[in-house]
């Protein structure tokens, strides 16, 4: 039988893999305590547990790992690290502290196959996705590294690093519900984020299966045509398909949708686009995250300058939309999505 990741188990599926090997069913509170609470990552360090039965885990599980290749601190506070998997690919999460928050970054692809034209994580391309366990060893390892240095820990997730989540669904919604499970970390599942380039079908599941957290969406741009250029999911998800996945997505779960919008030098970043923006997001409750364009080696574009930013967010805001200006962090610590890892994995 081929050994199954333990940390992609949810707590019912643990109970019946324990009652299967002959164990009573308190077994199973104990090493999923050992695995969410605890943190530890052998079946040696489950003191409370026979040794029969951490050999019989043993035999049947292991433990999908993550090691941190390279922390790197920024002046700016946060904190990026690149994490090597087990087969020696590369994926970064960062650190991101605020005044009243601790958030990490974390990714869920190695690489990614969307091709948005401004991302450096695109031009690796889709490597693989992440399983559910090296998903949440990101938190727990950013959590300690958090800890270690002086903070209270992470308060907030969003899942924003290299990769689609979306094209990753169940590790994906595994690790959300690993996170909030009260028996284990118990994350709010208000302080979690999702950002998605827009996979309509994919929304639409969400909606129906009822997902908890909140959904951002990176637009980028509210008309079609350029849209497509910069980002060609949207080929095969146009605008109003996308805005009728977004309608269904309130409807069904009540939420307030964020709209993710980095402004990209003479690109996307006029008054016609703003007033554009705002008539794309008429149909839901939406907030707003202007972003400012971090720029790389990798792609052409320039971010755009403050004048044009201020005029951008104040229409918007004359609109009594609700819009939120989010500045690159890192920027010396090379943040821009997927450079570090690309920069470790070329061993530079
Ligand atoms: N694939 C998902 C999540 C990963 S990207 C998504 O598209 O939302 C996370 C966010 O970083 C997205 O909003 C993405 O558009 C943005 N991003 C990518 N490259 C960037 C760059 N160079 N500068 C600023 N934001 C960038």
């Amino acid at each position: 039988m081929q050994k199954q990741d333990i940390l992609s188990l949810s707590f019912d599926e643990l109970c019946d893999s324990l009652v299967e090997l002959g164990e009573k069913k308190f077994r199973a509170s104990q090493v999923y305590q050992w695995l969410w609470q605890k943190r530890v990552r052998s079946f040696d360090e489950m003191s409370n547990v026979s040794q029969q039965l951490r050999d019989q885990l043993a035999e049947r599980f292991f433990f999908q790992t993550v090691k941190v290749a390279k922390p790197q601190k920024s002046a700016d506070g946060s904190c990026k690290v690149a994490f090597s998997l087990h087969d020696g690919a590369v994926v970064e999460g960062v650190l991101i502290p605020a005044k009243d928050r601790m958030t990490a970054c974390i990714s869920t692809q190695v690489g990614c196959g969307m091709h948005c034209t401004f991302c450096a994580t695109a031009t690796m391309g889709f490597i693989r996705n992440l399983s559910c366990g090296e998903i949440t060893d990101q938190f727990f390892i950013l959590d300690k590294f958090a800890r270690e240095n002086g903070g209270n820990g992470i308060s907030n997730i969003v899942y924003m690093g290299m990769g689609e989540p979306l094209m990753n669904y169940s590790a994906v919604m595994e690790s959300i519900a690993r996170l909030t499970d009260t028996k284990g970390v118990g994350l709010a599942p208000s302080r979690i984020t999702l950002s998605t380039s827009g996979i309509v079908s994919q929304i639409k599941k969400l909606a129906d299966d009822g997902f908890p957290c909140n959904l951002a969406v990176s637009l980028h741009a509210p008309k079609d045509m350029l849209r497509s250029q910069i980002m060609p999911v949207n080929k095969t998800n146009p605008l109003a398909k996308l805005s009728d996945a977004l309608a269904y997505f309130h409807e069904k779960t009540g939420s307030r949708i964020t709209i993710e919008y980095m402004l990209l030098n003479g690109v996307n970043d006029s008054i016609q686009h703003a007033r554009d923006l705002a008539e794309f997001t008429k149909r839901f409750p939406v907030k707003i995250n202007v972003i400012e364009f971090n720029p790389h080696p990798k792609a052409s574009y320039k971010k755009s300058d403050k004048q044009t930013l201020d005029a951008f967010v104040n229409f918007l805001k004359g609109l009594n939309l609700v819009v939120n200006v989010r500045y690159s962090k890192g920027r010396d610590i090379a943040a821009a999505c997927g450079q570090l890892a690309s920069k470790v994995s070329k061993g530079k």
